[in-house]
């Protein structure tokens, strides 16, 4: 399947223009044998340097694409941080167009230079399991913190199937979690919108939601036992991708339900040996956003005033990160708008929430894929249950259903 990019962006009913940088992305068995073709059709063209690792560089059916310049860079240890992103630029040769063949940190290294650099960078991603790969943002370990930062998109994708169908099958089940994890961050973002006036987009929002319905029918036809059907599932985290892409940060694509993953990574006190890769602890965080969505949509909400984030408790809970987490809270969104209206648009509320499966099912999907589904599956303690997504929600200042409890009083 070959996804030309120019019928998303464009004006928008909404107000804006969604540019994509991305081009053209494709998704084809043998894609990379005609690579050429897709770089003309992109009018990509110069001196081209191909980036890769030692696994990638080394994987079974790999096919070598034309190279001005080829690095191939020690796996072990690679991991995105600035320094050592920076530390290629002198290998780099000059390039007109930078090609990285691998994941998540091969593409930092190449996004974060060809941004810097103002060159394009085309991608050949060897995985497909999370949305990354046609994201515009970029998580990069800068003086020990590790930040979401805007850099470029790929102008093209190729990715061939033979490669990614010959990936473990736990870093698929990881890909299926990352897009229906979708089911609640799309929750998120439309009752921030509904209550809060928060923008909305619905291309954008339609997007996450096409993604969303080709992975749950990937999902199923897995758990039937039939063959994955890598097609749909690649091109399902693409369109993702491409949501964030056109909005310039991912509201579509993460809620409540991704900060779970961010706590795992962030590690604060009693959280240390929380682990797991990115869609396993989305697919976590799912389960128990989903729980615990079903139960509020279930209760009488009353308003409760707004109440910034205690110090003590922010010190408390985060040790050595709390300042992080203090400066993130300052302008608390939860403080732009009156908490009545999340009561006077409960009915609204429960319609969306409605949609989403409860936590029974989720982990019935995720457990039938032998993927992750409980908090100890990803080291945390399942005593923290209760307070997990209070901890979480602090993370990050965007207004999730999760983080307006801190406004509402729910009675059963
Ligand atoms: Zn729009
Ligand atoms: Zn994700």
């Amino acid at each position: 399947m070959i996804l030309d990019c120019a019928k998303y962006s464009g004006p928008c009913s909404c107000g804006r223009e969604h540019p994509l940088e991305t081009k053209m992305v494709v998704v084809e068995y043998d894609a990379l044998k005609n690579f050429d073709s897709y770089m003309d059709a992109c009018g990509l063209t110069g001196r081209r340097t191909v980036l890769y690792d030692t696994n990638t560089y080394n994987l079974p059916g790999m096919v070598h694409v034309r190279a001005d310049k080829e690095i191939v860079l020690e796996a072990k240890g690679l991991h995105s941080e600035k320094s050592l992103i920076e530390g290629i630029i002198p290998e780099l040769d000059e390039p007109d167009v930078i090609i990285t063949v691998g994941s998540g940190t091969l593409m930092d290294f190449a996004r974060y230079n060809a941004f810097h650099m103002g060159i394009p960078f085309v991608a050949i991603p060897t995985l497909a399991s999370s949305d990354g790969f046609t994201a515009n943002v970029c998580s990069v370990v800068i003086d020990g913190h590790k930040r979401s930062i805007p850099m470029s998109a790929p102008a093209l994708v190729v990715a061939d199937l033979n490669i990614i169908a010959g990936a473990p099958m736990l870093l698929t089940v990881s890909g299926v979690a990352d897009i229906l994890s979708k089911h609640i961050s799309l929750a998120d973002w439309k009752i921030a919108h509904l209550v809060a006036g928060e923008y909305y987009c619905e291309r954008v929002a339609g997007m996450a939601q096409q993604a969303l319905d080709m992975m749950v029918s990937c999902a199923y036809s897995l758990l039937d036992g039939d063959e994955p059907d890598f097609e749909a599932m690649t091109m399902a985290q693409m369109i993702s991708g491409l949501s964030m892409q056109m909005l310039g940060n991912s509201r579509a694509a993460s809620g409540a339900e991704h900060l779970i993953a961010h706590l795992v990574e962030m590690k604060p006190p009693r959280f240390e040996g929380a682990h797991g890769i990115h869609g396993e602890c989305v697919g976590v965080g799912s389960v128990i956003c989903a729980g615990e969505y079903h139960r509020m949509a279930r209760s009488k909400p009353r308003a409760r005033p707004f109440e910034p984030l205690a110090e003590s408790w922010i010190r408390e809970k985060f040790g050595p990160l709390a300042d992080g987490i203090i400066k993130e809270n300052q302008d608390d969104v939860l403080a732009a708008f009156d908490p009545q209206n999340i009561v006077d648009n409960w009915d609204g509320i429960r319609e969306i929430i409605s949609y989403i499966p409860t936590a029974e099912e989720f982990a019935a999907v995720f457990k039938g894929l032998d993927g992750k589904y409980r908090l100890s599956d990803i080291g945390i303690d399942e005593a923290l249950a209760g307070e997990v997504l209070d901890i979480s929600a602090a993370i990050r200042n965007r207004l999730t259903f999760a983080r307006m409890r801190r406004v509402l009083d729910l009675e059963e």
